[in-house]
């Protein structure tokens, strides 16, 4: 048995982390390219939106490796997610290419983790007393290195907008992970986050810089992984803006389990309930989320809003017409990029000079 994963923001570390703290033989597909996208492009429906794209092309490279167990997230209605398993499997088996499968559920319901017995049960067999028992340190293991590779962007978020040498946040910040990544104990774990942090904040910053304070909200693939928004919050950070954003891989895995209701939760059904000004039903997936978000950022005094979506995203093509509206009511400016398969890095940078402009005009320093 190997097992894959999605190459998914830094997922790949949290996914790895637990195969190999369990001793389960894995492999890490090649991190997400060109020839993933046009791959995963190649083989889907071109109105399907880009994360399936995306994440297709993942297993396919990952299967083309040697690959035969994949992993992958479920989600229930009415977003696409809850559909990119069954579709998956069907264009994977079209292709020829052999692999058991397996869902996460989104939702721990006795029902799920049914399922999940079931869809497990010829894997198990192939599992050592030894991987069953490690499993569940694997799965703390896990969670370390993902609490760790979020504290360590959240920290090169706020350093990047005061970097002298511009990249050099960028550079520190991947090598930062890729000590966490090499990290085989909780020892070495703690060392290699200290010592990331040390990195990120010892580089030479300009303190006197007053950054712009922008949020990125929208659709969660789109917003957490660089591959798949071309890298909007780099590019935003060299351009001098601190960048915030609420959807990470634990909050949404902490959501699934229902575990975070004290904080990240809450601040979700505050963005909720901000939302209800302008929708009184739940769309689906981050569509309300996005819209409240915006609401709440401008009346905390953020500068700016980013919305990300894919292209022909239900929720969030519905969410845009709202924040246009939004915009102008609450004074905000709000820049919507739709992300596809298309080469767009330089159209993305112009649009986004462009919008800091105005943000500068706005401010009336430019
Ligand atoms: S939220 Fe949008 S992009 Fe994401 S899976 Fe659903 S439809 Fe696709």
């Amino acid at each position: 048995m190997k097992v894959t994963f999605p190459h998914l923001g830094s997922m790949h570390i949290f996914c790895k982390a637990i195969a190999e703290t369990a001793g389960i033989p894995y492999i890490v597909p090649p991190e997400t390219s060109r020839k993933t996208l046009t791959l995963g492009a190649l083989h889907s429906n071109e109105c399907i939106c880009l994360p399936f794209k995306m994440i297709l092309g993942n297993f396919i490279e990952a299967l083309q490796k040697g690959a035969d167990t994949i992993v992958m997230v479920g989600s229930g209605p009415p977003c696409r997610l809850g559909l990119y398993d069954l579709v998956q499997k069907v264009i994977l088996e079209d292709m020829g290419l052999h692999y058991r499968w397996l869902t996460i559920p989104p939702r721990l319901t006795w029902r799920a983790i049914w399922k999940n017995h079931e869809e497990t049960k010829e894997l198990r067999k192939e599992l050592s007393a030894k991987n069953i028992f490690l499993f569940p340190y694997g799965l703390w293991m896990g969670w370390k290195k993902m609490m760790a590779c979020e504290a360590l962007e959240k920290l090169a978020m706020k350093v990047r907008p005061r970097e002298i040498s511009k990249g050099e946040t960028q550079r520190r910040w991947r090598q930062a992970l890729s000590w966490v990544d090499g990290a085989k104990t909780p020892k070495t774990l703690e060392g290699a986050v200290k010592k990331g942090k040390t990195l990120l904040q010892e580089m030479e910053q300009d303190h006197s810089r007053i950054p712009f304070k922008v949020a990125i909200v929208g659709e969660l693939y789109t917003v957490m992984d660089p591959h798949i928004n071309r890298g909007v919050e780099q590019k935003l950070g060299e351009l001098g803006v601190e960048v915030t954003r609420t959807s990470w891989f634990s909050t949404h895995i902490l959501r699934s389990v229902r575990q975070n209701k004290a904080n990240q939760a809450s601040e979700r059904i505050r963005f909720f309930e901000a939302s209800k000004a302008y929708l009184d039903y739940d769309v689906g997936a981050e569509c309300n989320v996005s819209i409240g978000e915006a609401i709440l950022r401008s009346k905390e005094g953020y500068d700016g809003v980013v919305h990300l979506m894919p292209f022909a995203c239900m929720p969030e093509t519905t969410a845009s017409g709202i924040l246009n509206k939004v915009g102008k009511d609450w004074d905000i400016p709000i820049l919507t990029l739709i992300l596809d398969e298309q080469e767009i890095e330089g159209r993305i940078q112009t649009l986004l000079e462009a919008f800091v402009e105005m943000l500068e005009w706005k401010k009336g320093v430019a």
